[in-house]
């Protein structure tokens, strides 16, 4: 299967030519132009690797970078036109895993690329015990993998109801409207209503058993509490 990169670039010209230089050498490549979409579309689409430009129009590259690597493990390469060592290290700090200044030459950003997904490839080998998290109400998630348990029993879910769920585990206590849900787990330019967020709560409750934990909050939407007498 050929590989997936996603590009995050605000700069057209370099977005294009960067997606024809992977394209030209047999991956599949994207291009998105702000920090937001970036965010999205990793979700959406779970790329082998993000090429991401520091300079955005929206958030920077370096918070898009933090936000990445807090949530899921693809390998980051940053782009940027600063380089200056303290530039250099604050990238790699916040998680990238390469950093190459600009401007560049499209086969150096595709040979790092191969080198950074064969690292995280034997990476990958060496971790295969996932060590799955707890979430409360019983709940394990194995986040590389997307499987859920309950009580150590696998739950099979929808990727749009994982990814639900993983939106109210990571933010216990929280009241979301069905919009900031739609927006979440769907996208922001998701084109069905408000009622698809009510099935798939159901859904989970049903699920998971969390008719009690999946609460819903009259008049505004949902809240998940991750213990008892919240
Ligand atoms: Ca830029």
């Amino acid at each position: 299967m050929c590989q997936r990169i996603l590009i995050v670039e605000d700069e057209k010209p370099i977005a294009d030519i960067l997606r024809y230089g992977f394209q030209r050498e047999g991956f599949q490549a994207e291009c998105v132009y702000t920090g937001a979409d970036g965010l999205r579309r990793v979700k959406e689409m779970s790329p082998d690797l993000v090429i991401l430009d520091w300079m955005l129009p929206d958030v920077s590259g370096l918070t898009v970078c933090r936000m990445l690597t807090e949530t899921c493990c693809i390998p980051i390469i940053m782009l940027t036109a600063k380089e200056s060592v303290e530039d250099k290290l604050r990238g790699l700090e916040a998680g990238a895993d390469d950093y190459i200044a600009k401007p560049f030459d499209v086969r150096e950003v595709v040979a790092r690329t191969r080198t950074v997904l064969r690292r995280a490839e034997r990476t990958r080998g060496k971790n295969t015990e996932e060590r799955p998290e707890a979430c409360g109400n019983g709940i394990t998630l194995r986040r590389r993998e997307r499987v859920v348990a309950l009580n150590g029993e696998e739950v099979e879910l929808t990727p749009r109801e994982y990814d639900l769920l993983v939106c109210f585990l990571e933010h216990p206590r929280m009241v979301f409207t069905r919009e900031m849900l739609l927006e979440q787990v769907w996208g922001f330019d998701y084109p069905g209503g408000t009622r698809t967020v009510d099935i798939h709560v159901q859904r989970l409750r049903k699920k998971l058993k969390l008719q009690e934990a999946l609460q819903t909050v009259y008049g505004v939407g949902y809240k998940y509490v991750d213990g008892p007498g919240k």
